[in-house]
């Protein structure tokens, strides 16, 4: 929680100078939710250092940092709004002074939103939703963190991509099935040369002291283009953490795009890309 409070003091003083300075409300509303977020990154920072990972706890530590975060953002932005009204910067730690501040800008009103200025209980309600901007990101960001961690040698595991990527079969089901049966035939046989709009991407996480644990991990990802021509991908987990052996993990890491053509005949890229799309038309086939 040290850390990570650590971390969320700088975001802030950040978030303070944006609060304060920036004028377009839609900017500080997306600030507020990548300083929620921010909060949140720190929070897994922390509890990753601290070995930590039961998810309460997490959710807890997500809840504490992102409450002591924006404390924080109000004690600066208190101070910045002291400079303006009374010539000078005045810090605010203790809460009843803090409170009677808040309750005189309320009055009075701080900033404009289309030429109106929010006070009294309008302006409350903003601050009330701003925090839950904040906190809930934090505390969803702390609760989500799920790196597997092996207990006998007191280590998180790293996690490597794999090269390839791999078709989508008809019955995601079926696939699953027959992993979880340790029958990893229908991944390997779909593994594609290159990736495809739609295929699956597998992730290994391995303990870095032993060869004890190993898991899989398969994500389906959509990649499009939106109307104006940006690349675009969604993310389905379809299978999370399945304990596989070590041998197959370090098979699916040793798969490498097929490269052979590029080696062999530099002269030509068409005839590259040629060579793929007949490969994949074959074993489409
Ligand atoms: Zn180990």
């Amino acid at each position: 929680m040290i850390v990570g409070t650590l971390g969320g003091a700088v975001l802030s003083i950040i978030y303070a100078l944006v609060n304060y300075y920036n004028p377009f409300i839609y900017f500080t509303v997306i600030a507020t939710g990548i300083f929620g977020a921010g909060c949140g990154g720190c929070a897994v920072m922390g509890l990753s250092l601290g070995k930590v990972r039961g998810r309460l706890t997490n959710a807890f530590a997500g809840f504490i940092i992102g409450f002591a975060s924006l404390y924080l953002a109000w004690v600066w932005y208190l101070f910045l709004a002291a400079r303006t009204a009374f010539g000078q910067g005045l810090f605010f730690f203790d809460t009843t002074a803090m409170f009677s501040f808040m309750q005189l800008i309320a009055a009075n009103g701080m900033w404009e939103i289309g030429g109106a200025t929010p006070t009294g209980g309008i302006l409350y309600t903003i601050w009330v939703i701003e925090a839950f901007i904040v906190l809930i990101p934090a505390i969803l960001i702390a609760f989500s963190a799920d790196t597997p961690f092996r207990e006998p040698c007191n280590q998180w595991s790293e996690e490597m991509d794999c090269s390839v990527t791999f078709r989508v079969p008809e019955e995601i089901d079926q696939l699953r099935q027959s992993l979880e049966d340790e029958n990893y035939s229908p991944l390997f046989e779909n593994a594609l040369m290159s990736p495809e709009d739609v295929c699956l991407h597998a992730k290994i996480h391995r303990c870095p002291k032993c060869d004890g644990s190993t898991w899989l991990e398969l994500e389906q990802v959509s990649t499009w283009l939106n109307d104006k021509g940006e690349a675009q991908s969604s993310k389905n987990t379809v299978i999370k953490h399945l304990a596989i052996s070590r041998q197959y993990a370090d098979a699916l890491l040793t798969l490498m795009p097929d490269s052979t053509n590029i080696s062999s005949d530099e002269s030509s890229v068409m005839d590259d890309d040629l060579g793929e799309e007949t490969f994949q038309d074959e074993e489409l086939g």
